[in-house]
């Protein structure tokens, strides 16, 4: 069943499906987990459980099991007569084949979902523009609350919209559910949020995605029950990747897995080859740091971050790519191999790593602090990479 595709943290999953079969659903929960970590995915399915109208589970003990699925009138109900009539040790799940599954299930590629809004919004009049706020539905009773661009922030408006629906019975489902997609609440939309919260209906349930719950106000945080998505293990990311990305080799799936810090969402979405591109600038950079590259090699190589915005996007990518390859040559300084990120090109981080001791590796992670405060400064990224090179160079 669809809940069986959910991948990893199994024991959070099933006491969130056990409280829903027993009606102990908790009418808001916070789902905190790195970014790709499947929250998103997991509050949808959450929703389509609520409402599935092939599997019948009731949100409270007293609900009424009948209302839906209900056998047809004058049938003998006597045996089974809903799916949901909850034991203990029941688990909640849902057929991802009816009208209310597939409708929810159109909200899953949350990226263009929002594209898609933003684009309408920008097609108004600029007076409607102003007052029109993002929301991702495709279902009436599921509401989603991304953040609202260009600030990336959830805003009042957006927090108003949901107090001004949320007291209506569901429309076609059994549960109105309504996901907000990120903690980055402006202050006047968390104070109201926190009023929902107080007194939120019986046939509603909110979900808050996080990365970080600590961002979230401590009055919401004790309003709602915090179920953690962790990471998983490199291995068992590797071992879905073999059937998800077939068109990555082993050696490929293995790197990826060990990138994406145990979130399986970052490893499926993972650039790779803007990756590798990075990587290889950065192997540049290292190996003329260590003296073992001629300086025109290098000028090539920092010649290529220019100015602008695609320029500032590489020029994060080399920084984030540096800073894994330093932690690499410590791990193995430490002969911590099986710690290494960057395991398809661990021979050459193994060389790498005989030349440099750490005091080198941390002389280098300054010189990229002082990169990025360059970056911020508007320096001139070129030359902030040369003297990045130059202060690390033998005998400099
Ligand atoms: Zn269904």
């Amino acid at each position: 069943m669809p809940f069986s595709d959910f991948i990893g943290n199994p024991e959070t999953l099933q006491r969130l499906r056990e409280m829903l079969a027993r009606g102990h659903f908790p009418p808001a929960v916070i789902l905190a987990g790195a970014e790709g970590s499947g929250k998103y995915t997991l509050a949808l399915m959450l929703a389509q459980a609520m409402n599935c109208l092939e599997r019948r589970v009731p949100k409270t003990q007293n609900d009424e099991p009948s209302l839906f699925g209900a056998p047809p009138f004058g049938e003998e109900g006597g045996d089974a007569p809903s799916e949901g009539t909850s034991k203990s040790g029941e688990l909640a799940d849902f057929c991802g084949r009816c009208p209310n599954c597939r409708r929810i299930a159109l909200a899953a590629d949350l990226e263009a979902r929002c594209t898609e809004a933003v684009e309408a919004r920008e097609n108004l009049r600029e007076t409607d523009r102003k007052e029109t706020r993002i929301f991702v539905q495709t279902h009436p009773d599921v509401l989603v609350i991304p953040p609202d661009p260009p600030q990336m922030m959830i805003k009042v408006d957006q927090v108003r919209h949901v107090i001004q629906n949320i007291y209506f019975r569901p429309a076609e489902g059994r549960e109105k559910v309504y996901i907000f997609t990120s903690s980055a609440f402006m202050k006047e939309a968390a104070n109201s949020l926190l009023k929902v919260l107080e007194e939120p209906p019986e046939f509603a349930t909110i979900f808050l995605l996080t990365t970080n719950p600590g961002e979230l106000l401590p009055t919401i945080r004790s309003r709602a029950m915090t179920f953690t998505l962790g990471a998983l293990d490199p291995a068992e990311i590797e071992r879905h990747l073999s059937h998800l990305r077939p068109d990555w080799d082993s050696r490929q799936r293995a790197l990826v897995a060990r990138l994406s810090e145990g979130a399986l969402g970052r490893a499926l979405s993972w650039d790779l080859p803007s990756y590798i591109a990075a990587r290889a600038q950065a192997l540049v950079l290292l190996r003329s740091a260590l003296g073992k590259a001629d300086h025109s090699e290098l000028f090539k190589a920092t010649e290529s971050f220019r100015a602008g915005a695609e320029g500032r996007e590489k020029m994060d990518a080399l920084l984030r790519t540096l800073y894994l390859l330093l932690e690499d040559l410590v791990f193995l300084r430490m002969g911590t191999e099986q710690l290494v990120r960057n395991s398809d090109i661990a021979g050459e981080l193994k060389k790498m790593a005989e030349d440099v001791d750490f005091p080198w590796v941390e002389r280098a992670a300054v010189g990229l602090g002082e990169v990025e405060r360059g970056l911020r400064r508007n320096l001139l990224r070129s030359l902030s990479l040369d003297s990045f090179v130059a202060a690390l160079e033998p005998f400099a």
